[in-house]
């Protein structure tokens, strides 16, 4: 079987070291050039994203590339966006998984002895057994399956963020720290030596376009934090000040309910399927799991029963995920602190040896 994997970002990657555990041929077909710079901030990967890891023999590689190269004191791994992608990649390349760049998925069907064509904007195509959309939020294999497929809504909050050196913020290494503001949310963590990961949440009434975002004043916008965390502990406003990064700014998106996720031999997962707000620290661990669960269902049962079996085993969990990060959000308009009693989402694991 030769599965083409659409995505190179977090789900892509683990799909394909998990498609490669079963002896599928893998594809993976990303957007992006090789040299890629422009891959966001940091995410938290969770307890349950860590197992699913574990189960790919992945958790170790992917430590090494964190804050602090351990888990911290609530069992989560900070890590650059940049760095778990490649990790990632490179561990599904050395499983012998191929990566091919610059390849954007404009179209696919079903090709004429079974299987299906992926087509690209640079006009090439590609011919596989099985079809996998991890291309995120914005997918366009979730448009291809089905074209009457949702969009994503706006959640009225702004993510800001960056990275930030020799500024001594309170906190066990590795623990996410909130701390609140004057109609504003911040949260950091600490490696202990110096290295300081940050993000801020503001509320943000109209969505920006992306051209908006992108002339947004840099300068008017670190004011207008520090304005909001005005009243806070004074490290908050130096982590602000001394950050060595761009400012990162993007709008928040959710994606609640995706009613089709297959169809035929293309399915979709991670994000592509379920997208949840950055608040619930859960979209990396969902996608991970995603991937893994997959496999599994592809390894145990015919190919043609297992995209609804992948369905059943993940839809309840994951919409129970992104409703709670919709809640979230909302608390944090409200000024209030998430709820962090996430017993049912943090302790979930995967027997990868159980048959589905
Ligand atoms: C500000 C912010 C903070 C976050 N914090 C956390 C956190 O703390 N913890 C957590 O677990 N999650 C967090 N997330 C969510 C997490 O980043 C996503 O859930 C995760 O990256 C989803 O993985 P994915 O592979 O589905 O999508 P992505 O990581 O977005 O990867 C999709 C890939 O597909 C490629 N692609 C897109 N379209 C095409 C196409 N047509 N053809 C080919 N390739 C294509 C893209 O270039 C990209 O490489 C955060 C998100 C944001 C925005």
């Amino acid at each position: 079987m030769h599965a083409l994997v659409i995505g190179g970002g977090v789900a892509g990657p683990a799909t394909a070291v998990a498609l490669r555990a079963i002896g599928v041929e893998v594809t993976i077909c990303e957007a992006r050039p090789a040299e890629d710079k422009d891959v966001g901030l940091w995410v938290m990967v969770a307890p349950n994203g860590l197992a699913a890891l574990e189960a790919l023999d992945l958790k170790e590689a992917v430590l090494r590339e964190s804050l602090t190269g351990a888990v911290g004191p609530s069992g989560f791994a900070p890590i650059r966006r940049v760095g778990l992608y490649r990790v990632l990649r490179e561990a599904a390349v050395a499983r012998g998984a191929r990566i091919a760049h610059d390849r954007r998925l404009v179209a696919a069907d079903t090709a004429p002895g079974g299987g299906v064509v992926a087509r690209f904007s640079d006009g090439t195509a590609l011919e596989g057994d099985l079809l996998v959309g991890c291309d995120g939020i914005h997918s366009r294999t979730r448009s291809v399956i089905d074209p009457a497929a949702p969009d994503t809504r706006y959640v009225p909050l702004l993510n800001l963020g960056g990275f930030t050196s020799g500024v001594d913020a309170p906190g066990e290494p590795a623990q996410l720290q909130f701390v609140r503001g004057r109609k504003g949310f911040f949260g950091y963590a600490a490696s202990g030596r110096g290295e300081v990961w940050w993000f801020a949440n503001l509320p943000w009434g109209a969505e920006p376009t992306r051209a908006e975002l992108a002339e947004m004043d840099r300068t008017v916008l670190t004011e207008r934090l520090l304005d909001t965390f005005a009243e806070a502990p004074p490290y908050v406003a130096d982590l602000i000040r001394g950050t060595y990064t761009d400012l990162y700014a993007l709008p928040t998106h959710d994606l609640p309910t995706v009613p089709t996720w297959w169809r035929g031999d293309m399915v979709i997962l991670g994000d592509a399927a379920h997208a949840t707000t950055p608040t619930s620290g859960q979209g990396s661990s969902m996608a991970l799991e995603d991937a893994v669960v997959l496999a599994k269902c592809l390894r145990d049962l015919p190919r043609a029963q297992a995209p609804a079996r992948y369905e059943q085993l993940r839809r309840e969990r994951v919409e129970g995920i992104v409703a709670l990060g919709a809640r979230a959000s909302a608390a944090k308009l409200n000024d209030a602190l998430p709820d962090n009693s996430l017993d049912w989402v943090l302790d979930y694991r995967i027997d990868w040896a159980a048959r589905v």
